[in-house]
């Protein structure tokens, strides 16, 4: 049964804009508890070099821990800075009181080792859920911080109650920013996950035989609807830029729409939730170093 939220132009529309904005009302209100019980949530964001599309992120992060009420700061780094630099900066991070949640904008400068750079981050700080621990975490069973776009992908699932136990669910991608967590986290709602990736041999066979459809690949509209089983949810993470500038998904959404029982516009799907759920984490880790302050 679909319960969805209201407003939805498309009856089988997962509407990712409208849920962001309805959990970012949600995490006002706990940040404003927080701020009455003495703790303000905060989040650092650091950016090195000036690459377009992590400056246009990285603003979207501050601007909506702003807007939430969050404690937010940016550190511009050249791109010249070291990489011992960068660590002693973390680690500043690492031992304030004041930032609950730290998150370094990827991809790095070539000199500066991002392995490094991840496992320098505190763990419990570590919002964007990559650090080798916390992604150990998820594999075992027991996460702490999950990656942001998978997470708001299984906040869609629970907002539309979309049933995911012995579902055939199919991630369609092996990174581990999306694919790796996602599958993860569908196989622990009890779903029979398939991973495929560039060397999967016939595609279709396995999407067809999917429940659920999780694609983040980045390859403009590759799926299509002869790709899609009657009646399945489709998740698209693909974001792709033609020579307009204008947004695709992975997915062909005219298409796969009339197929899909429910599916994710682009924009307007996934992209507003990943950085939610950022918000959303940062202020879980605020609650968390709350209460073991107060025990
Ligand atoms: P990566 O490039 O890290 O991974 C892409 C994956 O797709 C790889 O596993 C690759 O396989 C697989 N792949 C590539 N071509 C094919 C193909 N023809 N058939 C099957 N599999 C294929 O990308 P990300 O996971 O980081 O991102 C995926 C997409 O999602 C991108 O468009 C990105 O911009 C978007 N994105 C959107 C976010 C959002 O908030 N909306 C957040 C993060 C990403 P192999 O491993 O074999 O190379």
């Amino acid at each position: 049964m679909k319960v969805g939220l209201w407003y939805n132009s498309f009856m089988n529309l997962i509407d990712g804009k409208a849920l962001a904005a309805k959990m970012q009302a949600e995490l006002k209100v706990k940040v404003d508890k927080l701020k009455e019980a003495g703790s303000v949530p905060g989040l650092a964001v650091i950016l090195v070099g000036k690459d377009p599309a992590s400056q246009i992120y990285v603003r979207n992060k501050a601007r909506q821990a702003t807007a939430i009420g969050l404690n937010s700061s940016v550190v511009r780094l050249p791109e010249t800075v070291s990489e011992k630099e960068l660590l002693e900066l973390i680690e500043q991070y690492n031992q304030s009181e004041q930032w609950h949640g730290i998150l370094v904008q990827l991809p790095l400068p070539k000199h500066i080792s991002e392995e490094k750079v991840l496992l320098a981050i505190d763990p419990e700080k570590d919002v964007d859920g990559f650090h080798p621990m916390n992604m150990g975490r998820l594999w075992s069973g027991n996460p702490l911080m999950i990656p942001s776009t998978p997470a708001g992908i299984m906040e869609m699932f629970r907002e539309y109650n979309v049933e995911l136990s012995g579902k055939r669910a199919v991630v369609i991608g092996r990174s581990n920013i999306v694919g790796k967590p996602m599958a993860q986290l569908l196989m622990m709602a009890d779903a029979t996950v398939t991973i495929a990736h560039s060397r999967t041999k016939n595609l279709r066979e396995l999407t067809k035989e999917a429940d659920i459809l999780v694609v983040a690949i980045g390859r403009d509209r590759m799926i299509k609807a002869d790709d899609v089983k009657d009646g399945a949810v489709v998740i698209d993470v693909g974001m792709n830029r033609d020579e307009d500038g204008k947004l695709h998904g992975d997915v062909d959404f005219d298409e796969v729409k009339e197929v899909a029982s429910l599916i994710t516009p682009v924009p307007g799907g996934v992209g507003p939730m990943t950085i939610t759920m950022l918000m959303e984490q940062t202020v879980r880790a605020a609650t968390r170093k709350m209460n073991e302050n107060s025990n």
